[in-house]
């Protein structure tokens, strides 16, 4: 491969496009990998570990970061987007929309912008559950390994406090939004997902209580490097937390919400009952369900959570999440579809398993591609653009990487006209 035409683009820089920008790099492609976020990892990053062997999703980042490094073929751009894009397969123009970072890549790390700037804003890493000085490193393994100013202090006193704070001449606020024109032959579209809004779903709480949380925001209270350094405690008063409600299908499985199964919600759940377990051994896990969705070699996975007396599963739908106001804690209610009963449990902490919306919600691109009644990318129209990961359906991580390798393949070949 070598010729203009035989270049690619991906977008999205999650695992999903990680893993195609490598696999197509590593076959011979020139490939431009563009990235919204200030950082690669997509929301891989903001889990705490992976189901079923349950280790520290950091690890296989690390390795594709590496790669990444390594490889002269691949060019990332992160807070990029695609302001344009036109063409037929083997031709495509893409005009990209590269934000700035207002700190270039004479940034050691050293933290001093970050001491100095009073300014606190969102974590949106956390999802929001704490704040952080608006110069600011992503999260601990941040790749690139480089600070980033809020745009909100940009021409402000703030901003310039962090200049002089930095000794290296890494902050440069004159940095504006620059366009990059790109000639490609081929496409990877691999823009993922993101949780429902499940305050939609107004009788389970969310938005209401501050004890009521989403699955993704308990990947954080779980993590060591979240807004708790790991410590599972309740958001509204800090104590820790002895018992929590797993409910499932939030916003999943309705026609008033989003009509589909998310498929990987179940195992989230399954393995957040293991979080709250490790860490407090007195802890009881109350898992609520309509069906358990553990298919293929995760049965086991399932089995495995399942054989620990401490978490309780219940076949359930849930009708109501509210305030106990004489404990303080969380009542949840809802209908024992097995006993034909009532179900009633106070609970200190409640988590929504959450819902995955396509990453087409937020940007469309704008040639043809084919989609599901959800929004899900199901193909395309014109060959050239390859949907690749959560962007086609919910999909683990394991289905997302064999996915991106078969979207890099078919990638090189549109490229190269076959
Ligand atoms: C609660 C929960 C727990 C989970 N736990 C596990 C687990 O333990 N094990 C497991 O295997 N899977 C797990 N998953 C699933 C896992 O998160 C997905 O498989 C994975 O995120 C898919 O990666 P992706 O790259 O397709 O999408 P994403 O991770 O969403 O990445 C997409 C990337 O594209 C970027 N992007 C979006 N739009 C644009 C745009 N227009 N321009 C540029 N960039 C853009 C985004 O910023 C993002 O970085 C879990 C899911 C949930 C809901
Ligand atoms: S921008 Fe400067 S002060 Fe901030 S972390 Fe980088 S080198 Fe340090
Ligand atoms: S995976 Fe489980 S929790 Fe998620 S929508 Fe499907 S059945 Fe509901």
């Amino acid at each position: 491969m070598g010729d203009e035409n035989r270049k690619i683009l991906v977008v999205g820089g999650g695992i999903s496009g990680i893993t195609a920008a490598i696999e197509a790099a590593e076959a011979g492609a020139e490939v431009t990998l563009i990235e919204r976020n200030p950082y690669l990892g997509g929301r891989v990053t903001q889990l705490n570990q992976y189901f079923p062997k349950l280790c520290p999703p950091t690890c296989g980042l690390e390795i594709n970061f590496r790669r990444i490094k390594q490889n002269p073929k691949i060019s990332v751009y992160t807070l990029a987007e695609i302001e344009s894009l036109s063409g037929s397969p083997g031709n495509y123009q893409a005009v990209l929309k590269l934000n700035p970072r207002y700190v270039n890549d004479n940034c050691t790390c050293c933290g001093k912008c970050s001491e100095v700037c009073e300014t606190q804003i969102p974590n949106p890493v956390n999802y929001g559950m704490d704040t952080m000085p608006a110069a600011y490193l992503p999260h601990a393994m941040a790749f690139p390994f480089k600070y980033v100013l809020d745009p909100g202090i940009v021409g402000t006193e703030e901003a310039r406090k962090c200049l002089d704070a930095c000794k290296y001449n890494a902050i440069d606020l004159d940095m504006q939004p620059a366009s990059l024109n790109l000639n490609v032959g081929s496409v990877v579209w691999a823009t993922g997902w993101d949780p429902y809004e499940v305050e939609k779903v107004d009788y389970l709480g969310f938005g209401k209580y501050p004890d009521v949380i989403t699955s993704v925001m308990f990947e954080r209270l779980s993590a060591y490097n979240g807004p708790t350094g790991g410590k599972i405690i309740r958001p509204s008063d800090g104590k820790p937390v002895q018992s929590i409600a797993l409910v499932q299908c939030a916003g999943s499985r309705d026609e008033n919400h989003l009509a589909y199964c998310s498929g990987i919600c179940c195992l989230a759940s399954l393995k957040h009952a293991t979080y709250l377990r490790e860490k407090n051994p007195d802890s009881k896990v109350y898992m609520f369900y309509i069906d358990i969705r553990a298919m293929g070699k995760y049965e086991d996975f399932y089995v495995k959570v399942q054989s620990d007396e401490n978490v309780v599963l219940t076949k359930s739908k849930i009708a109501r999440v509210s305030i106990d106001r004489e404990s303080g804690q969380m009542l949840v209610e809802g209908e024992d579809i097995g006993r034909s009963e009532k179900v009633k449990q106070l609970v200190d902490l409640v988590v929504l398993a959450v819902g995955m919306k396509p990453g087409t919600a937020s940007c469309k691109p704008s040639l043809d591609m084919d989609y599901d009644d959800f929004g899900f990318v199901t193909g395309s129209g014109s060959s050239g653009l390859i949907p690749a990961g959560c962007v086609k359906a919910p999909m683990e991580v394991a289905a997302s990487l064999q996915d991106s390798t078969a979207a890099a393949l078919k990638a090189i070949s549109t490229a190269m006209g076959r």
